[in-house]
């Protein structure tokens, strides 16, 4: 099947009275060392949401490419909006294809940085009762299965996200670099001084733009977390399917 982009206006209208869920790819165009591209994000985000186009009961949306970066902006080719821009930005996506009678949505997300738009995103739009709309990040669908694949603490341009992207678009790794990426990468996120967070952007700690183990990535590896993930994404599409829309709502006061 089609995604909406793919469809005309005559044949959308079928495709959206047979839909029960729309599906939202969001991720980012920002660094991802010297071995991914920079549209690493919303590349894996649109992939796993692809997957939906076999359901006659979802509607695959456009992805959204440009994400909440600006961490990254120090490194070349970084693109960035704001947080306050993306949240608008989804919000009221997600107002206009409940306007075509489709009011519950996943949000299939490849960036960590737009998660807290995307949960005050799905909060407004469930307190509205326009839309539920809860996000899903690939990372944590298979985080069990990334945890037993692979010895890192990592969560930016590391083995997981290098082997997903080998998976589904080999040119675009490059593994000759993945030594480089690796060298000046950082073992975990961050950086904290007696408890509190003293680093900003990625610059602060990693000098080429990894948090993690590049190097153990493996195309193969790949795509079990891509079946996993897939297999995840289509549980919780079960789910929401099944899920009357009275029952999304927010509770009663007690
Ligand atoms: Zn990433």
């Amino acid at each position: 099947m089609r995604t909406l982009a793919e469809h005309t206006t005559t044949t959308a209208a079928e495709a959206l009275e047979a839909a029960e869920v729309a599906v939202l790819p969001v991720g980012s165009t920002e660094q991802h060392g010297p071995a991914l591209p920079l549209g690493m994000d919303h590349l894996a985000a649109e992939a796993f949401a692809r997957t939906a186009t076999d359901r006659e009961d979802a509607v695959v949306l456009p992805t959204l490419p440009v994400g909440v970066s600006v961490h990254h902006r120090q490194f070349d080719g970084t693109l960035y909006v704001s947080d306050e821009t993306f949240e608008r930005y989804v919000t009221e996506t997600i107002e206009s294809v409940a306007e075509h009678g489709l009011r519950k949505a996943v949000v299939v997300n490849g960036h960590g940085g737009n998660s807290p738009a995307l949960n005050r995103a799905a909060r407004r739009l469930r307190d509205e009762r326009t839309a539920f709309a809860p996000p899903w990040n690939w990372w944590d669908g298979v985080e069990d299965l990334a945890a037993d694949l692979f010895d890192e603490d990592g969560g930016h341009a590391d083995a997981a996200e290098t082997s997903l992207l080998w998976h589904l678009h080999e040119d675009l790794v490059d593994p000759d670099a993945l030594e480089t990426a690796e060298d000046g990468a950082s073992d975990s996120w961050g950086e904290s001084v007696a408890g509190a967070a003293v680093a900003f952007d990625t610059i602060d700690f990693s000098d080429s733009g990894a948090v993690g183990r590049p190097t153990q990535a493996d195309p193969e590896k790949g795509e079990r977390l891509f079946e996993a993930g897939r297999d995840r994404l289509d549980a919780l599409l079960d789910w929401l399917v099944e899920r009357p829309l009275a029952d999304c709502w927010p509770g009663e006061h007690k």
